[in-house]
């Protein structure tokens, strides 16, 4: 850039660090001319898209009404601030990731369910069921069954060390769910017997 002093068109650049918790960087320049000293900062320019609802008006993306809805879903639940600001901070990445001028309510919201689903499944299943409006209790019960086999599967899947405290979260979410469904025979029960050993193992040939 030009000096703001002088005008000269060529200055130097001494020192560039990162400012603004890493956001920016701040660069100490001298114009080759006056030999005065300034600051320039460099940020990305972001551009959050437009929110078109379901009856099509527009709203600027809002990062306050997302986290909003995501802490009413989690209220009373085991999941602390920095959880939720870091789920947010993916969701925001992600909607400038798609970098769109225009974003759908719906495609927000299902970005939002995808967090929670990581986040608490008792939040989920509060979202999804006002996002989705499901339509009866049958809707429902089949939600919570996809979800709980998803999250069978990744546990099978990744059955190490982290075992146990998942399995100790899951107990403490099972009751604030329907009773059939906590009661599901097929779940793996948190069992120390003597099958314990065997569980999730496939005789590989
Ligand atoms: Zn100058």
């Amino acid at each position: 850039m030009h000096c703001p002093f002088c005008g000269h068109p060529e200055t130097k650049v001494n020192d560039s660090r990162l400012a603004g918790e890493g956001r920016q960087v701040r660069r100490r320049r001298e114009c080759l001319a006056c030999g005065e000293r300034f600051n320039t900062f460099e940020a990305a320019e972001l551009l959050m898209p437009v929110v078109v609802k379901t009856d099509r008006a527009r709203e600027p993306f809002d990062e306050g009404k997302v986290r909003a809805g995501m802490e009413r879903a989690l209220q009373k639940r085991p999941v602390s601030r920095e959880q939720i600001d870091e789920a947010l901070s993916r969701i925001v990445h992600k909607v400038r990731v798609l970098g769109d001028r225009e974003i759908s309510a719906r495609t927000v919201g299902e970005l939002v369910m995808e967090e929670l689903q990581h986040l608490d499944e008792v939040g989920y299943v509060r979202f999804a069921s006002v996002y989705r409006h499901f339509e009866d209790v049958e809707a429902f019960h089949d939600e919570i069954r996809r979800l709980r086999d998803a999250r069978q599967a990744a546990h099978a899947a990744g059955r190490t060390h982290k075992r146990s405290a998942a399995r100790a979260a899951n107990r403490e979410q099972l009751p604030l769910l329907p009773d059939s469904e906590a009661d599901a025979p097929g779940s793996p029960a948190p069992s120390a017997g003597p099958a314990a050993g065997k569980s999730g193992g496939k005789p590989d040939g």
